[in-house]
C-alpha cells in the first residue's frame, strides 16, 4: 500500500495508539487474536500472575491440561489437541500426521488459501504471499512442491478431478473453512459438504485450517456454524489470547499416530508455555461463558457492512462486501468474489486510496485488498459509525 509502516505503543480495547500520538480504531486486531479487545484485563492479568512463578519449564502444567480439556469440550469432533507456538506449525504438523496416519504423501490445497508460511503451502498463497507478490516462494523445492495439489476455492469438479489423477495417493485435503486470505471468502453451498463427500470416498482426512475461524465464528468455529466434521482442526490467533500459540486437534484414532504414542514425531521447547497457556484459557474461559457474544459480533458487523454498503453505493462506488460473522471485506469489483481469481480481479488503485483515506480518519484496516477484516467486541455502535461516516468521506475520492 506504499506510505509509512505505523508503529504500534500501545493499545486498549477496540484502539491501538502510534508512535505519533495518532488513535486508530483496529478493523485487524493483531491478525485476529483480540476477539474481545486489546489489553483486555482478564488475558493480561493471567499472564502477569503466571510470570511470577515461571515462565516456561519444558514440562507437562496443569494449565496446560486445563486448557486442552476446555478447547475439547468446546469444539466438536476432536478427543486430544496438541499446543504448538503458531498457526505455522499447527498447519505444519497436521499434514505430518494426516501423512503419517495414511501413510500417502500428497495434500490438496487452494489457491489463495494461506496456511503459514512451512514449505508445503507456499503455493499460490494468499494473505501476505500475493500481496508482496510471492506466492510460490523461492527457497521451497521442487520436489517439496509435487507434493502440494491446487485447487480452485468452491469449485467441487476441479477436486473431483484430482482425486481421479491422483487416485489413493491424497492424504488430506487441507482448507480455510472460511478463507481470509484473499479477502474474505464463504464457502458456496454444498462446497464443504462436497469436500468431506469426497474424504469419505477417497480414504482422505479433511483438514480444517481453524487459525481464524477458530473461537471467532462460533465457540466449535467452522465446524459448528457450517455443521460439517472435520478430521483434523488447525487453530492459532484467538486461542493464544494475543500470545504465540497455535494448536491442532483431532479424534484420538488420529491423535494417537503422534510422538510420544505414536510415530509421527513433533515437539518443542516453548510449546504449552505457561504465559501462552494462562492467556490462552482467560480467552477461552471468556468466550465460554458468554452466551451472547457471538450473536454480539453477528449483529456489530453486520451493521458495518450495512451502513458501509449504503455510504460506498451513494457515492456511486463499484464494490462487493463478502461477510462471514465477525470476518468481512470490501473489494472493489462489481462480481461476487469467490475464489483468488476472482478476489485478485479487484480494484488494487482504488482500494489503496481507500485505505489511506480511512487512516487519515482514524480507521486502521489491513494494507491488503487480501486480508479480512477482523471485528472486535470491543468496538460500540459509536465506533461504528464514526467508521461508517469516514468511508462515507473516504468514498467520494475514489
Ligand atoms: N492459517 C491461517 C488460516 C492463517 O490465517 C494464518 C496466519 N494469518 C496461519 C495459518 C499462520 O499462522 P501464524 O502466522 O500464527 O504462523
Amino acid at each position: 500500500m506504499g506510505g509509512t509502516p505505523i508503529f504500534a505503543k500501545e493499545a486498549k480495547g477496540a484502539y491501538l495508539y502510534d508512535e505519533d500520538g495518532n488513535r486508530l480504531i483496529d478493523y485487524i486486531n493483531s491478525w485476529g487474536p483480540m476477539l474481545l479487545g486489546h489489553a483486555y484485563e482478564p488475558v493480561v492479568n493471567a499472564v502477569i500472575e503466571k510470570a511470577k512463578k515461571g515462565t516456561s519449564f519444558g514440562m507437562p502444567t496443569a494449565l496446560e491440561t486445563e486448557i486442552a480439556a476446555l478447547a475439547v469440550s468446546m469444539v466438536p469432533n476432536i478427543d486430544k489437541i496438541r499446543f504448538v507456538n503458531s498457526g505455522t506449525e499447527a498447519c505444519m504438523s497436521a499434514i505430518r500426521l494426516a501423512r503419517g496416519f495414511t501413510q500417502r504423501d500428497k495434500i490438496i490445497k487452494f489457491s489463495g488459501c494461506y496456511h503459514g508460511h512451512s514449505d508445503s503451502f507456499l503455493i499460490q498463497a494468499g494473505s501476505g504471499a500475493i500481496t508482496f507478490g510471492s506466492p510460490n516462494s523461492p527457497g521451497v523445492t521442487a520436489g517439496t512442491a509435487k507434493d502440494t495439489l491446487l485447487a480452485r476455492y468452491n469449485d467441487l469438479e476441479n477436486v473431483k478431478q484430482l482425486f481421479e489423477v491422483n487416485k489413493n495417493e491424497i492424504a488430506a485435503i487441507i482448507i480455510e473453512p472460511v478463507a481470509g486470505n484473499m479477502g474474505c471468502i464463504p464457502p458456496a453451498k454444498g462446497f464443504l459438504e462436497g469436500l468431506r463427500q469426497l474424504c469419505n470416498d477417497n480414504g482422505t482426512l479433511f483438514i480444517f485450517d481453524e487459525v481464524m475461524t477458530g473461537f471467532r465464528l462460533a465457540k466449535g468455529g467452522a465446524q459448528e456454524l457450517f455443521n460439517i466434521a472435520a478430521d483434523i482442526v488447525c487453530f492459532g490467533k484467538v486461542i493464544g489470547g494475543g500470545l504465540p500459540v497455535g494448536a491442532f486437534a483431532a479424534r484420538d484414532e488420529i491423535m494417537n499416530c503422534l510422538a510420544p504414542v505414536g510415530p509421527v514425531y513433533q515437539a518443542g521447547t516453548l510449546s504449552g508455555n505457561p504465559l501462552a497457556m494462562a492467556a490462552g484459557l482467560a480467552m477461552l474461559q471468556e468466550i465460554n461463558s458468554d452466551a451472547q457474544l457471538f450473536q454480539r459480533l453477528e449483529e456489530k458487523t453486520a451493521y458495518l457492512e450495512k451502513g458501509i454498503s449504503k455510504v460506498l453505493t451513494d457515492a456511486n462506488v463499484v464494490f462487493t462486501i463478502n461477510r462471514v460473522g465477525s470476518m468481512i471485506s470490501v473489494h472493489f469489483d462489481a462480481n461476487p468474489v469467490s475464489d483468488f481469481q476472482t478476489a485478485a480481479n479487484g480494484d488494487n488503485e482504488t482500494f489503496k486510496k481507500f485505505f489511506h483515506g480511512l487512516l487519515r480518519e482514524g480507521i486502521y484496516i489491513a494494507p491488503s485488498a487480501y486480508e479480512t477484516w477482523f471485528i472486535t467486541d470491543a468496538l460500540t455502535y459509536d465506533d461504528l459509525d464514526f467508521t461508517i461516516n469516514a468511508v462515507s468521506k473516504v468514498a467520494k475520492e475514489l
